[in-house]
């Protein structure tokens, strides 16, 4: 199975980010991410035997979040691999901290950790051609971060489709 741990936007959160995507569309073409697919990663597996799933699970047990606010505020792209994405000018120490709790206990179960720094974004287009000058979004999309998930990936044809498998709520937060 084909696994990574990521943020899922709700539906409000998702369409004002499709809709960004739209517009640098115009400008860059290249393949728009599904409403539906658009997520944060956060530590990404890739393959792995399905009989690595409880202790992969039992490492997002370990660790520990206090809800927080992303604010969303600048699209730009990526030439190396052709993704315009959106992020974040401040990366909440909340956020980091998720992440390198997650790394942490994935390193000391034994699975992969990615050895670059962490870069929080939301790819919206693939293959996306031409300039497109990094650009604020104005007013940012402050999305409410109240649980992580891991999801599942099956990459087909038309663009990969994802479960989301398990989502742990922040402290205090409902998990929705
Ligand atoms: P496809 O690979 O079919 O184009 P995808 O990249 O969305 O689709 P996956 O490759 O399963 O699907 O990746 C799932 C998520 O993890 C995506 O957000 C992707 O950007 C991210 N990801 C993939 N590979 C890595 C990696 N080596 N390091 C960090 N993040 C990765
Ligand atoms: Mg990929």
């Amino acid at each position: 199975m084909r696994v990574f741990f990521a943020l899922w936007p709700g539906p409000a959160i998702a369409r004002r980010l499709h809709k960004e995507g739209e517009r640098a569309h115009v400008t860059t073409g290249g393949r728009r991410m599904r409403r539906d697919t658009l997520h944060l990663t956060l530590a990404f597996i890739g393959d792995m035997p399905r009989e690595r799933l409880d202790a992969l699970l039992a490492c997002a047990d370990k660790v520990a979040f206090t809800p927080f606010a992303l604010a969303l505020d600048r699209i730009a792209a990526w030439r190396h691999n052709h993704i315009v994405w959106a992020g974040a000018s401040v990366q909440p120490p909340e956020l980091e901290s998720l992440v390198s709790q997650l790394n942490a206990v994935l390193a000391d179960a034994g699975f992969p950790v990615e050895p670059r720094k962490f870069s929080a974004h939301v790819t919206l287009l693939r293959n996306a051609r031409g300039e497109l000058p990094a650009s604020e979004i104005a007013p940012p999309i402050e999305w409410p971060v109240h649980a992580f998930a891991l999801i599942e990936s099956d990459r087909a044809q038309d663009g990969a489709h994802y479960a989301v498998l398990k989502s742990w709520p922040a402290a205090g937060a409902s998990g929705r």
